[in-house]
């Protein structure tokens, strides 16, 4: 990201709050509106917004949607999807199947397979990985899968790779249960090779969509490796780029997460390099912990942490696989608990990363610190400076000669 030469500065409060979530900020990126958290695509009026990803279809653009998340979390939905509740993943889905995009990769399964399959969180018994393979879409389910795709013969893929959000990155190396998912480089590689065959062009996304959940819960060895993957597939676009000069690669981010600061208090000596030992997530640590609390000793010398006494007596202040709620010295001034850490052994080792690298957390949610928009390409220019997140929509909108289609009354959903 940072060969990048040209790149602006973005705000992106909400409609509802300073402070974005990944619906509201989705919805200002891609429809040049704002809106309120929890909401995609519709306006606080109950009006419904369109976005480039409508408009590219409408001018018969191809359309790739991809995320480590689910396909159906906030940051893909936004591309097509209308919800006045984000967390309507079933509905979104559904919805993803209407809109059609040519090229759809990430997790969240459990919203594409009918009540009753295993692990379905589906209430009917719609199998939507059905219908859309009848539709002609071919339907992959591994990185191995994907290594096989011939561009030429298939025009529409739907790739669903975990029953939920993707691997971590830092776990996905390192457990043979979860190296059988690609890595987001090979997806954006994957889809280039597809959605680049339509002569009229086309618009893809791609979300590096853990990092998010790493800074949510001060996991700072997750939250880089999540950062170089998502750079390494930043890089393939880039590469990309070079030989379609024509092709625009934006990168920005809908939020911060965490409040994360590189150098605390009254030291500037960050080192990022003491978290070389660790080699998983502490999310896989806690669901290891939660399971067999007993066997702590060897989750943490299988995960590379070899603590000090000060951080032993940290660790030991709670039982491992203490749920959060029940530790009251983590309650904030207004009564709530972290919403994302699982267990005690996840927080505390949280606390540990960021003590070894000297890097600091402020929040367990989002913050309003505006973010950096990098361009390459056709018009990058327009990106240069600084702009708030609906400029994005408007500004690639102008580029692309579209004109996004006005509010619309909202009407029930019929799903
Ligand atoms: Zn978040």
């Amino acid at each position: 990201m940072d060969s990048i030469p040209t790149r602006g500065t973005t705000t992106t409060h909400s409609a509802s709050s300073e402070v974005t979530d990944s619906s509201a900020a989705a919805t200002a990126l891609y429809s040049g509106y704002k809106t309120n958290n929890g909401v995609i695509n519709v306006l606080p009026d109950g009006r419904k917004v369109f976005t480039i990803g409508h408009a590219a279809k409408k001018a018969g653009l191809c359309v790739g949607i991809l995320s480590t998340a689910r396909l159906t979390d906030a940051t893909p939905a936004g591309v097509f999807g209308h919800s006045s509740d984000r967390s309507d993943e079933n509905l979104i889905a559904l919805q993803l199947e209407d809109f059609g995009p040519d090229v759809a990769m990430a997790g969240g399964l459990k919203h594409f397979i009918p009540a009753g399959q295993r692990g379905s969180e589906r209430k009917d018994d719609k199998d939507l990985v059905r219908s859309m393979k009848k539709a002609g879409y071919t339907y992959l389910t591994t990185g191995l899968d994907l290594k096989s795709v011939d561009p030429a013969t298939t025009p529409k893929l739907l790739g669903l790779f975990a029953l939920s959000t993707m691997a971590y990155e830092v776990d996905r190396e390192r457990d043979p249960k979860l190296s059988s998912q690609p890595d987001l480089a090979e997806m954006t590689r994957v889809a280039l090779s597809i959605l680049g065959r339509n002569p009229r062009g086309f618009f893809l996304m791609v979300e590096g969509g853990r990092i998010d959940h790493a800074c949510h819960v001060h996991d700072l060895k997750a939250s880089i490796y999540e950062t170089l993957a998502f750079d390494k597939a930043v890089s393939v676009g880039l590469e990309y780029q070079k030989a379609r000069p024509d092709v625009l690669v934006l990168v920005t981010a809908d939020h911060e997460t965490g409040g994360m600061s590189f150098g605390r208090g009254t030291d500037d000596a960050v080192n990022v390099a003491a978290l070389e030992p660790i080699r998983t997530s502490l999310e896989s640590i806690s669901r290891k912990v939660e399971k067999h609390p007993e066997n702590l000793e060897t989750i943490l010398k299988d995960a590379g942490f070899k603590l000090t006494d000060g951080e032993r007596t940290l660790l030991n202040r709670h039982a491992p696989n203490s749920k959060i709620e029940a530790i009251p010295e983590l309650r904030d001034e207004k009564g709530a608990f972290p919403k994302f850490t699982h267990s005690w052994a996840e927080y505390a080792l949280g606390v540990i990363e960021g003590d070894r690298a000297n890097v600091g957390w402020r929040s367990f949610g989002h913050t309003a610190q505006p973010v950096i928009t990098y361009a390459v390409g056709p018009g990058a220019q327009e990106f240069a400076g600084e702009y708030d997140n609906t400029d994005i929509a408007k500004k690639m909108a102008k580029l692309l000669g579209f004109t996004l289609d006005p509010p619309v009354p909202g009407e029930r959903t019929t799903h």
